[in-house]
């Protein structure tokens, strides 16, 4: 008896096995373990056996349904995934694409705008998101009452750090380390205390620039931004400067191009003016010179901020900077 049940065994094995879809498992179920089926009979038939022997073929008989049971659910599973061989797969379906990356937005207008400056004789630097209050804003002339710090709540880190607001920090840096000429372009992560709205985020991306020399003029940062600005938009591009305010700058002025929507006609990204600030540039302000410990009577030079996601949302017509930081694929491989 012990020996008919492993041959039962070996043969519904093998039939689960080479079972190829559901019918055929079905069927596999019924011949083994159906109600007319051998196994059914001897277990029917266990009382007419002595003791001895139904305890054993009992034992024997119910470890085998159990055995039966895991591999008919493995059969099932095996053919609804279609991995049953050759019948569960169809060679004519098309190919599975990889996915292929691209640059976000951001990462590519900033490789624009590197390249632009790169080609004008700047080169890359780069400094730390976590700034502390002398990089940040001292040494920029930003002192602890300053009405201008009011426009740069920032995060502040245990310890006495901050997320810095601004990529100028960097400026102090560099000039800290290096000795004039310095012609640098530092592009970066800043964060500020903002409620997020259509043009405002927590965090957006800048790229500062500062050239150091001796007897350098304010015609050549004007020379430098309408070349940067023609290189962007085109030569044909309207720019004007206006006077400004910022705390390390003196004189300081805005930069202004025409409106890209409207041509200058007047639209509502641009107010109605015909013109969309981008820029803020200056001469460098005589006491961040001293903050580094260079000579102002020694040296001058120029320094100009701008917004990468502004930039990217005009080159882009995106009208709202959050969509930039939500990696939203189906917002990001439109554009
Ligand atoms: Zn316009």
């Amino acid at each position: 008896m012990i020996d008919r049940l492993r041959a039962l065994g070996a043969a519904a094995r093998q039939a689960l096995e080479e079972a190829q879809s559901e019918s055929e498992v079905e069927e596999a179920r019924i011949a083994f373990l159906g109600r007319k089926s051998e196994l059914n009979r001897i277990s029917r038939g266990l009382g007419t056996l002595s003791d001895g022997e139904r305890r054993e073929v009992g034992r024997a008989v119910n470890q085998l349904k159990s055995d039966l049971k895991g591999l008919l659910e493995e059969a099932k599973s095996r053919v609804a995934s279609g991995t049953g061989g050759a019948g569960g797969l169809d060679v004519t379906l098309p190919g599975r694409r990889p996915w292929v990356g691209r640059k976000h937005p951001l990462t590519r207008t900033l490789d624009r705008l590197e390249e632009i400056f790169l080609g004008l004789g700047f080169e890359v630097a780069v400094g730390p998101h976590i700034e502390d209050d002398f990089h940040n804003f001292e040494a920029l002339n930003f002192p602890a009452d300053h009405p201008a710090r009011d426009e740069h709540d920032t995060f502040y880190v245990e310890g006495g750090g901050l997320l810095r607001t601004h990529t100028s920090p960097v400026q102090i840096r560099v000039m800290q380390t290096r000795k004039p000429p310095i012609r640098i372009v530092a592009p970066g992560r800043v964060f500020r205390n903002e409620t997020p709205d259509a043009s405002h985020g927590s965090e957006f991306f800048q790229l500062e620039g500062l050239y150091v020399d001796r007897d350098v003029r304010f015609g050549e940062l004007k020379g430098v931004l309408i070349k940067f600005l023609r290189e962007l938009y085109g030569e044909n591009v309207g720019v004007r400067l206006r006077p400004g305010f910022f705390p390390f700058t003196e004189p300081s002025a805005e930069v202004d191009v025409e409106c890209r929507i409207c041509r200058g006609r007047g639209c509502g990204v641009c107010k109605g003016t015909g013109w969309v600030e981008l820029l803020g540039s200056g001469m460098v302000d005589p006491r961040v010179f001293a903050a580094v410990g260079y000579d102002p009577d020694e040296v001058s030079g120029y320094a100009f901020g701008l917004g990468i996601d502004r930039i990217a949302m005009m080159m882009t017509g995106v009208d709202d900077i959050r969509l930039f930081l939500e990696n939203d694929l189906r917002f990001l491989r439109q554009i």
